[in-house]
């Protein structure tokens, strides 16, 4: 091959940036990564938000994608220092009457606690744990031929319908309320065909790997994967915005970790009018409105079990929260927002000065929505746990105009790249024989908007760098 300053570069250092840029460097190539801020990490930086000692997830706080990814089990993060923290209890979901659903490490127990619908729970999830390590990695990757297809074929069925479908397995408003919560990490109308995916795949993570958080925070996940990077030989240039390909360094590759509005911005000019159209027809989701609190104590949740909780999903009945998730798409929202709850001191007292606490938290909103909603993110969760508010000492809120400024990848507020409904969950970006390459010859994305699509799991990144191994190295992982 002809001599190039870098084998390959990797535009942008969120999980999945970082992620090619070490599969490849694993590989034996030379590879410079670009970061535009003065930090990389992108979705995973820890910072005091609030007051001196606090520490807060800026983006992604609650990490089960990242301890069961394929791509991470594979890497020595621990000898860089990540350390895994588990709460006692996963998920907590609470109901106006102080009760609470749970989902726990264990499977059994989790259906047991149920009561009536014990049975429906243990038959929908009990056989995905048991195959789940067979088709995982077809699961979350992009189509390809399978494995293990009969037991993808037993998932699919699962996983297609909408989840409000698959509610009506349930009897209970527990078990009901509880997927719900879980499906609505799809941030789509809970009506949609494939909204149940998330729902199983979220809660086998839960059963198999547990919901943990990273320990001092999401940041420690950059440094431990950056650090692992920077010892296989990689070269990492932060406060590098990278707005046109002339500003990078030669290569035989070149992997965005960018969204598909930014990518033609840079690039455009090479893709060919098909994929170009492609692009620009690219449908990015809903948005989310985020609060990180510092607390003098933990929210004092009437469901006791919730205290224990590292993630607390804030939606009271299926219903609710089917209403919220629909409305948002009809460019309003209730008073009532499903809201994803975590507070890290539960298991991580590192994160605030000794006695006090963290808490973060969002909801859905529509994309760009510009109205704050602090107040009824903390009305919510006052209403399950009094004199919350009583107990904050600062907030910090990012909008979803604030979340896209601070990383342009949050189009809108939409964390995860893109819809990821059932038009964009294996063809994201574009319907293509593989997503991860452009219409141009080297360069390729690698972003959440390709498979598997948002979360904190690198798999992005890692299937599009052996895509481009395979291409233009020539190389088989
Ligand atoms: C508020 C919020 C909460 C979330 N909570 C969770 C959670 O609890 N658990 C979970 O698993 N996931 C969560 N997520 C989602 C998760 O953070 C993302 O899906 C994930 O970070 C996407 O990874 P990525 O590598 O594709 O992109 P990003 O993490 O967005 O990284 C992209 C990087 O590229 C850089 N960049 C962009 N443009 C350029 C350019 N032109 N030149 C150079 N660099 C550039 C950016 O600065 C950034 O560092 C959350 C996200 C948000 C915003």
């Amino acid at each position: 091959m002809e001599k190039r300053d870098y084998d390959a570069v990797v535009v942008g250092a969120g999980p999945n940036g970082l992620a090619a840029a070490i599969t490849l460097q694993r590989a034996g190539l030379s590879v410079w990564l670009a970061e535009s801020k003065p930090e990389i990490g992108g979705g995973m930086r820890t910072a005091e938000l609030t007051l001196p000692g606090f520490k807060h997830d800026v983006c992604s706080a609650v990490v089960p994608m990242a301890v069961s990814s394929p791509f991470f089990r594979t890497l020595p993060l621990g000898d860089f220092g990540l350390e895994y923290v588990y709460p006692e209890i996963e998920a907590a979901h609470p109901f106006d009457d102080g009760t609470a659903a749970l989902l726990l490490r264990s499977l059994e127990k989790t259906a047991s606690l149920l009561g009536a619908d014990e049975k429906n729970y243990a038959g929908l999830l009990g056989p995905v744990e048991k195959y789940w390590t067979n088709i995982e990695k077809d699961v979350l990757g992009p189509l390809h031929i399978p494995e293990q297809p009969v037991d993808l074929i037993k998932f699919g069925l699962k996983a297609l319908p909408s989840a409000i479908h698959t509610a009506k397995k349930f009897s209970t408003n527990h078990a009901k309320g509880l997927w719900a919560g879980m499906a609505a990490h799809s941030i789509q109308p809970l009506s949609n065909i494939a909204t149940s995916a998330i729902a199983l795949v979220l809660m086998t993570a839960g059963h198999k790997y547990g919901w943990p958080v990273a320990k001092g925070g999401s940041g420690s996940i950059t440094k431990a994967l950056g650090n692992y990077f920077i010892s296989l030989g990689g070269t990492i240039e932060t406060n590098f915005y990278v707005k046109s390909l002339d500003q990078l360094p030669s290569s035989h590759a070149v992997l965005f970790d960018i969204t598909p509005k930014q990518l033609l911005k840079i690039a455009g000019h090479k893709f060919s009018s098909l994929y170009s159209s492609q692009l620009n027809r690219y449908r990015y989701g809903a948005g989310v409105f985020k609060v990180d609190w510092a607390l003098d104590k933990p929210a004092p949740f009437i469901a006791e079990e919730a205290c224990r909780a590292g993630t607390v999903h804030i939606g009271n009945t299926l219903e609710e929260i089917v209403e919220h998730e629909k409305i948002i798409w009809q460019n309003k929202v209730t008073d009532k927002p499903f809201v994803l709850f975590a507070q890290q001191t539960v298991c991580d007292p590192s994160r605030a000065p000794e006695g006090k606490h963290t808490a973060w938290a969002y909801c859905h909103v529509p994309n760009g929505y510009d109205k704050d909603m602090t107040a009824v993110i903390e009305s919510q969760v006052e209403r399950f746990a009094p004199g919350f508010k009583e107990r904050i000492l600062a907030r910090h809120t990012l909008s979803p105009l604030q979340i896209e400024e601070y990383n342009n990848n949050y189009v809108g507020g939409d964390i995860n790249g893109g819809v990821i409904d059932i038009r964009q969950l294996f063809t994201r970006p574009a319907l293509r024989w593989s997503p991860y390459r452009t219409s141009a010859k080297g360069l390729y994305i690698c972003s959440s908007s390709t498979p598997p699509g948002g979360g904190v799991h690198g798999l992005c990144g890692y299937h599009a760098a052996k895509r481009t191994l395979k291409d233009i190295f020539k190389t088989e992982l």
